[in-house]
């Protein structure tokens, strides 16, 4: 039975990198014979021009019925004047938390060739190879009760809610300790026990989980402690696991020590192994249509899909071996550029993909 994967190419660079990471999966759908079948949908800013909402009835009941997302990115200042609700990252937030997308996958590799693009010293970084497994439908982004109100005294005061409950952290423990086990066997869970109670249970509830992975070498840290060593000592981590909100920071941090965020493939996945598949970074407004942004993310973020959700591991294969080639080859994006390499664009990249495919 043919299998269906829903590509929602989103706002500014997104419509530029998504043609390039979807020529990518077609010469593999078709070099593999995988019988992907591809259907489009609108997401974020680019759904509320047309339905005025960012995440339209019609993407949800399509999201919820394929097999596999692909999304581009979302949002930008075109947007910036619209309603809280109506923003389109709300789009975003809406479909992981609909489809009950709890486990961010964000692989943070640095590829040999690219070392020298690091803001880290090449021997700090060289190797690098760390799994950061974010919690995504829970914690402070999504707690209750939340708001900007007004004081009696005339002041205005912003409020959120840090707030998780016992089995959103077990299955994100449970999801982190698997993947652990399939790596190095280590797991190092990020938490703020020192001050946040939300937190305290995490660490509790974490060591609950962990004496089912006996196999697993098992470490804590404090947020500010892990952002420190990230950037002093990245080698030492194999696999993290944190919240929604020191997941989104420490995975960004975690993305410049690999030389680019264009290079950051991500997978959110729910209970069942099913998955949307993204890129680490937003909407690069900043380079939107002058052919700058770097699909490579999003290429790797195919190959994810293909991995995790859509069992063709071959074609993943292919595709990761074909983006190594590329960079071999000394073609680089603006963004991964330097010296006596060749500058290409995003389409004149996604060429040479398509071209190193061995399928
Ligand atoms: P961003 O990730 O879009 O950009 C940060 C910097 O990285 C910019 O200088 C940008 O040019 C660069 N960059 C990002 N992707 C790149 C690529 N593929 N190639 C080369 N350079 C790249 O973050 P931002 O500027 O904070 O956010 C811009 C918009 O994106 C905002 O509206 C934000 O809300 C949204 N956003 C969306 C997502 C998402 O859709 N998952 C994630 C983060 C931010």
């Amino acid at each position: 039975m043919s299998k269906q994967v829903l590509i929602l190419p989103g706002d500014y660079i997104g419509p530029e990198i998504m043609a390039e990471a979807v020529r990518v999966l077609e010469k593999v759908n078709q070099g593999f014979q995988l019988g992907l079948e591809l259907e489009y949908g609108l997401l974020g800013g680019a759904a509320l021009d047309v339905h005025g909402v960012p995440l339209p009835e019609e993407t949800l009941a399509r999201a919820k019925e394929v097999d596999a997302i692909l999304l581009g990115a979302v949002g930008g200042p075109k947007w910036d004047g619209v309603e809280r609700h109506l923003r389109p990252e709300k789009g975003l937030l809406g479909i992981r938390s609909e489809l009950q997308l709890f486990g961010n996958l964000r692989p943070a590799i640095l590829y040999p060739q690219l070392a020298d693009a690091s803001s880290l010293k090449p021997e700090i970084v060289a190797g690098l190879d760390i799994l950061i497994v974010r919690e995504l439908t829970g914690g402070i982004y999504f707690g209750e009760p939340r708001g900007i109100r007004t004081l009696e005294n005339g002041e205005r005061e912003g409020f959120n809610t840090y707030v998780y409950n016992e089995s959103e952290i077990r299955r994100i423990a449970h999801l982190a300790f698997s993947l652990a086990r399939k790596r190095d066997g280590r797991l190092c869970s990020v938490d703020k026990s020192n001050v946040l109670e939300a937190t305290i249970l995490w660490r509790e509830v974490v060591e609950e989980v962990a004496k089912d992975y006996p196999d697993v070498e098992l470490s804590h840290l404090y947020v500010d402690n892990a952002a420190m060593q990230l950037v002093m000592q990245p080698k030492q981590f194999d696999v993290m696991v944190t919240g929604n909100m020191f997941g989104d920071i420490l995975s960004d941090a975690a993305a410049m020590l690999t030389g680019s965020i264009g290079m950051l493939p991500s997978a959110s996945l729910d209970q069942a192994g099913r998955g949307m598949y993204e890129p680490c970074h937003g909407s690069a407004p900043d380079i939107a249509g002058q052919g700058k942004a770097n699909p490579l993310a999003t290429i790797l973020s195919v190959a994810m899909m293909l991995r995790y959700t859509l069992a063709s591991a071959e074609a993943a294969d292919a595709i990761e071996q074909a983006v190594s080639a590329v960079l071999d080859q000394g073609l680089r994006t603006p963004d991964i550029h330097s010296d006596g390499q060749q500058l290409v664009s995003t389409v004149e990249m996604g060429d040479a993909v398509v071209a190193a495919l061995n399928c």
